[in-house]
C-alpha cells in the first residue's frame, strides 16, 4: 500500500557504464522535485554494486541482496555490464539476482515519441507511438534452466529450457489486460509463437483467452512475434498495450525504443503487483561504454523510470508535473545526440531542474 507519510527511501544502485551518469542527474531531478513541490521527502542510499565490486570483491552483490532492498521503498538502477566481464556473468551477477527472488514478475516499458523529437516512423506516416509494453520478467525463456555435457568437444550440448507456468502466465496477463484497461483505447496484443512451439506457447494462448473472459471491455488480439516486428514498423497507429514473454518483449522493446526516437528514452518498471518487495525501476538502455564518461549520455530514460518509480509509490501528480517538465525541455530542442540534438547530459539536467523550479 502507498507510504502514507509521503517520506520515501530510495535505493540508488547506478552500477556500470553510463549508469552513475543517469542516475546522479535522475536524483538531482527528483530531489530538486520534492524540494519544490514540498508534498513529499525522499532519500536516496547510494549501494555501490556492480563491475568494480565485482573486481575487489568477487561478488557483484551483497549475500544478502534480499534483505538489504527489502529496507528500502523501491530501488533505482542504472545499468550493468562491462567490457571486460562476460555479459551472462554480470546481469546473473545483479539484475537477475535481483528479479527472480525479488518475484518482480512485470517489467512495464512505455515507449512514446516526445515532443520536439522524431521517430524513423515518420516515412511510414505515423507522427509518433505510444505503447505500454508488458514483459514477462520471471520465467519462460530466462528462467536460467539447462545445461552443457560432454564441455568442450565437438559433440558438445546444451539445452536452455524456457519454463512456462500456469501462475506464472495467468498473472502477467492479468497485469497487461488491467494496464490495458486504464488506458484510453484499451486495446491489448498478445505476442506469441505457438505456430512453432507447441508446448509452453499454446499453454500462454489459452491463458490469455481465459484470461481475456475477465475483461469485456478490452479488446485484444494475437500476433506471432515475427509477424508483429513487421507490425510495429508498418501499422504502428493499430497497436496500444502489448504483452508477451520474458525473450520476445526484450527484443520487441529495444525496436520500440528505436521507433520512438532513441533508446536513450526508454523507461523500465520492475514490479512486485503484490507489492509485499520493492519494486525496481531503471532504463531500458544498457552501459553503452561507448559513450561512457563523455558526458552525452541521454539522461531522459532514466527520469522517466524515476517519475514511473514516483507514481508507483503513490506520487502521481509528481509524475505528471516531471514528465510535464521533461517535455517542455525536449520541445525548447535541448536534446542529447541520440535525439539529434547537442546538449550534454548535464545541460538536460539543468533545463529540467529550470523547469521544476518554476512549478515551484
Ligand atoms: P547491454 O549489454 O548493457 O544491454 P548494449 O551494448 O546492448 O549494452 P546499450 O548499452 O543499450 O547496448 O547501447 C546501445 C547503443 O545505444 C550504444 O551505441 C549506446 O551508445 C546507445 N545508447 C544507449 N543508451 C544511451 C543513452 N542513454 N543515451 C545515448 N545513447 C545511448
Ligand atoms: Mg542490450
Amino acid at each position: 500500500p502507498p507510504n502514507k507519510s509521503r517520506r520515501y527511501k530510495i535505493a540508488s544502485i547506478p552500477a556500470d557504464g553510463i549508469g552513475p551518469e543517469v542516475v546522479s542527474a535522475a536524483i538531482d531531478v527528483v530531489s530538486k522535485l520534492a524540494k519544490t513541490l514540498k508534498t513529499f521527502t525522499i532519500e536516496f542510499t547510494h549501494i555501490p554494486w556492480g563491475t568494480a565490486y565485482y573486481k575487489k570483491t568477487g561478488a557483484y552483490a551483497d549475500e544478502n541482496v534480499l534483505d538489504v532492498l527489502r529496507s528500502y521503498d523501491a530501488a533505482l538502477f542504472g545499468s550493468v555490464g562491462a567490457p571486460d566481464v562476460p555479459d551472462h556473468i554480470s546481469l546473473w551477477g545483479l539484475l537477475l539476482a535481483i528479479r527472480g527472488p525479488l518475484q518482480l514478475y512485470a517489467n512495464v516499458r512505455p515507449v512514446r515519441t516526445f515532443p520536439g523529437t522524431q521517430s524513423p516512423l515518420r516515412t511510414v506516416g505515423a507522427k509518433g507511438i505510444d505503447w505500454l509494453l508488458v514483459r514477462e520478467n520471471s520465467e519462460g525463456e530466462y528462467a536460467g534452466h539447462g545445461g552443457r555435457s560432454h564441455r568442450g568437444q565437438t559433440w558438445e550440448t546444451a539445452t536452455e529450457v524456457a519454463i512456462f507456468t500456469y501462475t506464472g502466465i495467468e498473472r502477467i496477463m492479468r497485469f497487461a489486460f488491467t494496464a490495458a484497461q486504464t488506458r484510453p483505447r484499451k486495446f491489448l496484443t498478445v505476442v506469441t509463437k505457438s505456430n512453432s512451439m507447441r508446448n509452453g506457447m499454446v499453454l500462454w494462448d489459452e491463458v490469455a483467452l481465459k484470461v481475456s473472459k475477465d475483461f469485456p471491455d478490452v479488446n485484444w488480439d494475437k500476433m506471432l512475434v515475427d509477424a508483429m516486428t513487421v507490425r510495429m514498423v508498418n501499422q504502428p497507429d493499430s497497436l496500444d498495450t502489448i504483452v508477451g514473454t520474458n525473450l520476445h518483449m526484450d527484443i520487441l522493446s529495444d525496436l520500440a525504443a528505436a521507433l520512438a526516437g532513441s533508446i536513450g528514452v526508454a523507461p523500465s518498471s520492475n514490479l512486485d503487483p503484490t507489492r509485499k518487495n520493492p519494486s525496481l525501476f531503471e532504463p531500458v538502455h544498457g552501459s553503452a561504454f561507448d559513450i561512457t564518461g563523455k558526458g552525452v549520455a541521454n539522461p531522459v530514460a532514466t527520469f522517466w523510470s524515476a517519475a514511473e518509480m514516483l507514481a508507483w509509490l503513490g506520487e502521481e501528480e509528481a509524475k505528471e508535473k516531471l514528465m510535464g517538465c521533461v517535455e517542455r525541455v525536449c520541445e525548447a530542442g535541448v536534446l542529447t545526440r541520440d535525439l539529434g540534438g547537442t546538449a550534454s547530459t548535464k545541460d538536460v539536467t539543468k533545463a529540467v531542474c529550470d523547469e521544476i523550479e518554476l512549478l515551484g
